[in-house]
């Protein structure tokens, strides 16, 4: 990778006012790559480029990021920018808007970077579960959004992003096969990983796994039964 390219994309990108990762981000991001060595990455949001070019560095041999990106003049400068930085055998950009391009992949994918419209952040959490591999993670920026997230502020003009950013953290805080970590570095980063349950359940004919597994559904039933019962039967007065 051509560093001096990629510290040029940096400043032009800043002095654009195109969002790309802060560095405190892409520190944390960087570490859990590092750790990881992934095969296949896919970023939702690639805008000019900046952060799967950061991402390549940390790739397997042969390993490709799958990159998604529906602004004209970003996609344009993105593939200038992949082969400045000598990084474009290694990624590949999906023209379009992600929410009709997701269904269309079919991949394993190592590591999920969800970079894009926050409203859709649900959405993409589905399609990124469905193609993450068992020992996958998930991180998605801008997760507590400048503060609105975590505030009872609800009536900015972004309420739907705030909704849906909510919705995210919700689902994946309370999926028993995820488990998730919320840092406040950038603009808030939400670090999803599958769990030994999640494992479980895909790696079932592993004979302690799958004891486990049930160790842990059996948790879950009694805790949905143990809401249902003090959330609706006490409240009817049935207790
Ligand atoms: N990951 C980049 C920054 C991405 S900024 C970096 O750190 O360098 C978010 C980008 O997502 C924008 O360029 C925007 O055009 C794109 N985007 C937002 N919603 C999208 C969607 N539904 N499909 C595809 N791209 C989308
Ligand atoms: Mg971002």
């Amino acid at each position: 990778m051509n560093k001096v390219e990629l510290e040029k994309i940096k400043v032009k990108a800043l002095q654009e006012h195109i969002p790309i990762i802060m560095d405190d981000t892409l520190e944390v991001i960087a570490k859990i790559l590092q750790e990881k060595q992934p095969k296949r990455i896919l970023e939702i949001g690639t805008a000019v480029g900046y952060s799967a070019i950061c991402f390549s560095e940390y790739l397997a041999d042969e390993g490709i990021i799958d990159t998604i990106e529906r602004d004209e003049e970003r996609i344009e400068e993105a593939k200038k920018n992949f082969v400045k930085a000598e990084v474009a055998g290694k990624i590949i950009l999906h023209e379009g808007d992600a929410v009709e391009i997701l269904p269309t992949l079919n991949e394993k994918y190592d590591v999920v970077f969800i970079d894009a419209a926050k409203g859709k952040y649900p959405f993409f959490l589905s399609e990124a579960l469905r193609m993450l591999n068992d020992d996958g993670i998930i991180i998605a920026d801008n997760i507590l959004y400048k503060g609105y997230v975590m505030s009872d502020y609800n009536k900015h003009k972004q309420r739907t992003a705030v909704r849906n950013l909510r919705e995210y953290i919700k689902e994946t805080t309370e999926n028993p096969a995820l488990d998730t970590e919320i840092l406040e570095v950038g603009d808030g980063l939400a670090i999803s990983r599958f769990n030994n349950w999640g494992r479980g359940k895909k790696l079932k004919w592993e004979k302690g796994t799958v004891l486990f597994s049930h160790f842990w559904e059996f948790g879950t039933v009694l805790y949905w039964v143990g809401n249902f019962y003090t959330k609706n039967l006490s409240l009817w007065g049935w207790c």
